[in-house]
């Protein structure tokens, strides 16, 4: 046994499962595990990335303040307040990192974003589950977890790996609930695809205790650049601004962003097909006697039998060259989450799923 020992709470973490890309055998698989834009960035976006290969010597913005601008002028927020980072995943690294450490408790909810109870772990501290309602984020149940040693409630609205989300009046009374030494993050990854919701934004600009996270990777189509957001009450990005390192974010990634946020009518393009075919691939499926709750994100979670059903559906899918993801790591064995990918493998996962299903029961 090695004396070179890691902090308290690292052994604890389990590794992150991405979502598989590949199946031995089958060339050209269909990957719809891990929540991406089936039609990738927008063009304008692509531009913008191969031009930033010339400056490639260069170092990057510390302030990050075009790309900051660029968010601040389309979703209409104080630019100050907007703190940019490798992915959201590195926004909840450092609201963990500044703002929970050994004996404190960070809350998250039952089938909540794995990344908060790794993040939590990694500063030291005690990740607490809370129970959701039939897969829904329970406030009650929230405000009643919280103890002196809370520092942190964070929730995905809309949520993943269920696609439910809750509405403004709920985190409103969410957020006047909490106790004073509590700060509230609201992950809007999903965000986007609700049309008219603003993730939280408003909220945020209310209160002193909210915090709203955002990405590039879902409807922008960004998964592989690492680059997301936060925008929060000045004393948090303060705070945050001081554990961010100076150059988290190459120039490609800011310059790449910035077009991409830009591109109102990609956005919009993206949003709309989403939204299509995730209500035809729910109908569907459920002609088939796999329901799913009403998703308000670009995937579907399809409930099974039980846990059996789900993996053999799940194998079925893979051996049709159809890469879905396994969510039993979320307290949710008998389901399955789907991306809701381009209509010709939104149809070939709904005749799939059929195929299997005549078999099945
Ligand atoms: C995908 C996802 C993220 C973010 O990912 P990044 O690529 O790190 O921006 C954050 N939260 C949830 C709930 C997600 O599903």
């Amino acid at each position: 046994m090695s004396k070179i020992t890691p902090q308290p709470g690292i052994m604890d973490i389990a590794l992150y499962q991405g979502g598989a890309s590949h199946i031995a055998g089958v060339p050209n698989a269909v990957k719809l595990s891990s929540n991406e834009n089936p039609f990738g960035p927008s063009e304008a976006a692509r531009e913008a990335y191969r031009k930033a290969g010339f400056d490639l010597h260069r170092y990057p913005s510390t302030d990050h303040a075009a790309l900051r601008a660029a968010i601040a002028e389309m979703h209409i927020l104080d630019a100050d307040r907007i703190i940019c980072g490798a992915g959201s995943d590195e926004i909840i690294t450092f609201l963990c990192q500044a703002y929970a450490g050994p004996g404190d408790e960070v809350i998250h909810t039952e089938h909540g974003f794995a990344m908060y109870r790794i993040c939590a772990l990694a500063a030291g501290a005690t990740p607490v589950e809370v129970p959701e309602r039939e897969r829904i984020t329970d406030v009650d149940a929230i405000l009643a977890a919280c103890t002196a040693r809370t520092r942190l409630v964070f929730i995905a609205n809309p949520n993943n790996p269920t696609g439910t989300m809750v509405g403004g009046a709920e985190l409103e009374r969410l957020a006047a609930g909490l106790p004073e030494h509590v700060l509230l993050v609201l992950d809007g990854a999903y965000a986007e695809y609700v049309e008219g919701y603003d993730g939280g934004a408003r909220l945020v600009d209310a209160r002193e205790n909210v915090v709203m996270t955002r990405t590039f990777s879902k409807l922008y189509g960004l998964g592989g650049l690492r680059i997301g957001w936060g925008y929060g009450p000045s004393h948090v990005m303060d705070v945050l601004a001081r554990v961010r390192g100076p150059f988290n974010l190459s120039q490609s990634a800011l310059v790449t962003a910035e077009a991409a946020v830009r591109d109102r009518g990609w956005a919009d393009k993206c949003r709309e097909d989403n939204t299509r075919m995730r209500a035809w691939l729910a109908e569907a499926l459920a002609e088939h006697g796999v329901p799913s709750d009403t998703s308000c994100a670009n995937f579907i979670l399809a409930r099974f039998a039980n846990q059996a059903e789900a993996e053999a559906c799940d194998d079925f899918l893979k051996a049709e060259g159809l890469i879905v993801r396994r969510v039993g790591g979320y307290n949710l064995p008998n389901c399955l989450r789907i991306t809701v990918g381009d209509e010709p493998s939104c149809r070939r996962v709904a005749h799939a799923v059929g195929q299997f299903m005549k078999v099945a029961r």
